[in-house]
């Protein structure tokens, strides 16, 4: 049900014409059964002035690519009003002349392209405009019957558009229907198979006239006689090695590594057990600018060959000449045995996937169950859609993607140190990262998530994998950089357990994760890679460690071997020997200076005790392990890399 969020006193602090606008079109954002990521879009009319002086009337409109929710005065694009109305008295204009022209509208040059409704909102003649592709408005006008359905609900207070393309096209064919016609007693538009516009003298007004339209197709929905629907059995569920695999097969027709997301809960299981799931979701999406996140069609099954034959198929038969094929993998997959899932080049790709997706349920079992039937747009004009520049700008947008993007990496020890310094570098380079700590840890950013638990402990680990893969798919990098390093004491006073305890944290658990991790690791689609944090002390050491060294000496022994044992799956394993990294949790400023006294040294002195003379930060090992796991080492494998600033012991 849309809530009407309108606060006098908070409203009371956006005084301007551009700052009202602000504040509603934040209320829109909030609510995402009106609106969902990047969409929807608003509007004010206001008399600005010139760098001459002169009044002049200014369009504000939300620029593309930004969010409602979180807007601000530079997410709107300042168009001169007058000429941006103009062009919808053209009889044609190319989409790339269009965008060229409104830019050149703007009054300042470094503001963003403005939506591709710009058109649209200058020519209604209200002050303030908004536009969103609310769930009820589209269920209704998705279904069948759905001219008449909202004709009967909206033919008083509504203009009802059939469906046009967006863009252009749109504003003049609103503008024949509006030229000459009487608005009065309308308090906004229904675009058929798209969504709808609410207008207003203040931005208070505008928003009232969205609520009550969107509310008015929710009590037709309720109104209606609900029909039950019927379901299949739950089968056997899909075990995690099949989910790798679906994503290994998605990433290959991709052309690249993309993440895999799926999800156990009751309502997505219930949709996808449908007995009706195939005709129902195979019809297209609930508003055309959905088609350039999910794809027009959902995969059902696991059959990702077929999916991209007959999304060839699709472009053969729509396409026109010079167009080029996008990837033919989905982005949305409803199987019986996985469940719902997403795919996506970063967490926030399937963020946005699933959103749309959970909504578009919504949307399809109303039509379904309560208006006799969900009818999407033809295939044609949603190609049109999926294949329109100004769509594919949007995606363009979001810039190059990094060299780890689709990739996961799981790093032990995340929460401090090195272990933290390699999460961070590999999130930097775009893989989405599963941090392991015994030490509860925030999460770094979107792409990055935490999980406490002890890596000795064999369910534990369980766990973190399993949640890993239901998360993104499968497992492509993995750092082992959990570990300890004792107290100084000598072979004659260690006890048996203090011998142990190094064994089961810097040894023990590196063989349980990587035999672990193995089945998941081959399935990666570039190729897994491992890294495993040594010490010097493996080449040179010291008295007084002997646990350390000699649990560090069989780990990197370890490594050896499955170079040679995981080599024909293409995993590649290296180990990083740093030495003399204090800015870690192990060392605090009175233990470096009493190891650099006991060396006869200051503490500077100690901290740059190699033959650089250089100091070697936690980030100096997170962008080393990174970068071995990138392209610039794709050819170094069971190789042992110091990073101490050369050490003579080691030279
Ligand atoms: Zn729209």
């Amino acid at each position: 049900m849309p809530r009407n969020l309108w606060d006098n006193v908070d409203a009371s602090e956006f005084r301007d014409d551009l700052a009202q606008r602000i504040y509603t079109s934040r209320l829109l954002g909030r609510d995402q059964a009106l609106v969902l990521h990047g969409g929807g879009n608003t509007s004010v009319k206001t008399i600005g002035e010139d760098v001459f002086g002169h009044a002049v009337e200014i369009l504000y409109v939300k620029a593309s690519g930004h969010d409602l929710i979180d807007i601000e005065p530079e997410g709107f694009a300042p168009l001169r009003c007058v000429p941006t109305k103009q062009l919808a008295e053209l009889a044609e204009l190319q989409d790339s002349k269009m965008v060229n022209e409104l830019s050149s509208y703007s009054l300042d040059a470094s503001a963003p392209p403005a939506s591709v409704e710009a058109i649209l909102h200058a020519i209604l003649p209200f002050k303030f405009v908004d536009h969103t592709h609310a769930d009820a408005i589209v269920t209704l006008t998705n279904s069948v019957d759905g001219l008449l359905r909202i004709r009967k609900v909206f033919e008083e207070s509504a203009l009802i558009v059939p469906y046009v393309m967006p863009g252009f096209k749109l504003s003049r064919a609103v503008r024949e229907m509006i030229t000459g016609a009487s608005l009065d007693g309308r308090i906004g538009m229904i675009l058929m198979n798209h969504g709808v516009f609410s207008w207003g003298d203040t931005a208070k007004e505008s928003y009232d006239r969205m609520i009550s339209l969107v509310q008015m197709a929710e009590d037709y929905v309720k109104e209606q006689p609900l029909r039950e629907a019927s379901f299949e059995p739950p089968g056997q569920r899909a075990e995690l090695c099949d989910i790798a695999e679906l994503r290994r097969e998605i990433s290959r027709r991709a052309g690249e590594p993309v993440l895999l997301r799926t999800f156990d809960d009751d309502r997505s299981r219930r949709f996808v057990s449908r007995s009706d799931i195939e005709a129902v979701s195979q019809q297209g999406p609930a508003t055309p600018d959905h088609v350039i996140r999910t794809k027009r069609l959902p995969m059902i099954g696991s059959d990702v060959d077929a999916y991209a034959t007959e999304y060839a198929r699709y472009f053969d038969e729509n396409s026109t000449v010079g167009l080029e094929m996008l990837d033919p993998a989905p982005r949305v997959i409803l199987d019986r045995r996985i469940g719902f899932a997403v795919s996506g080049k970063s967490s926030k790709d399937l963020r946005i996937v699933e959103e749309i997706y959970r909504h578009t349920m919504d949307i399809i079992e109303n039509a379904e169950d309560r208006l006799g039937g969900y009818r999407a747009l033809s295939a044609n004009d949603l190609f049109d859609m999926e294949y329109w520049d100004l769509e594919q700008a949007k995606l363009k947008r979001a810039g190059k993607p990094r060299v780890f993007a689709g990739e996961v990496a799981m790093v032990t020890g995340s929460a401090s140190g090195i272990g933290k310094a390699c999460a961070k570098a590999l999130l930097a380079r775009g893989a989405a990262v599963v941090g392991v700590d015994i030490s509860p840890h925030e999460a770094l950013d979107e792409a990055n998530s935490p999980f406490t638990a002890d890596v000795t402990d064999h369910d534990q680990v369980r766990r973190v994998l399993d949640a890993a893969v239901r998360m993104h798919g499968g497992l492509d990098m993995l750092v082992l950089s959990a570990g300890i390093f004792p107290p100084t004491e000598s072979l004659a006073s260690m006890s048996i357990e203090s011998w142990r305890r190094t064994m089961s944290l810097n040894l023990d658990s590196a063989f349980q994760l990587l035999s672990m991790a193995y089945p998941f690791l081959k399935q990666s689609p570039r190729g897994a890679r491992v890294v495993v944090i040594g010490s010097k002390n493996v080449a040179a050491p010291g008295p007084g460690a002997a646990a350390y060294s000699v649990s560090k000496a069989a780990l990197t022994q370890l490594t050896r071997v499955l170079a040679l044992e995981w080599s024909g799956d293409s995993i590649r394993i290296n180990t990083v020997h740093p030495n003399a990294v204090f800015d870690t949790g192990v060392w605090t400023d009175e233990k470096i200076a009493a190891r650099a006294a006991s060396y006869d040294m200051t503490p500077e002195q100690y901290r740059r005790n190699n033959l650089l003379g250089v100091e070697i930060t936690s980030g100096d090992v997170g962008e080393l392990v990174a970068e071995m796991c990138g392209p610039l080492f794709s050819k170094v494998h069971g190789a042992q890399i110091a990073i101490d600033g050369g050490n003579e012991r080691t030279v």
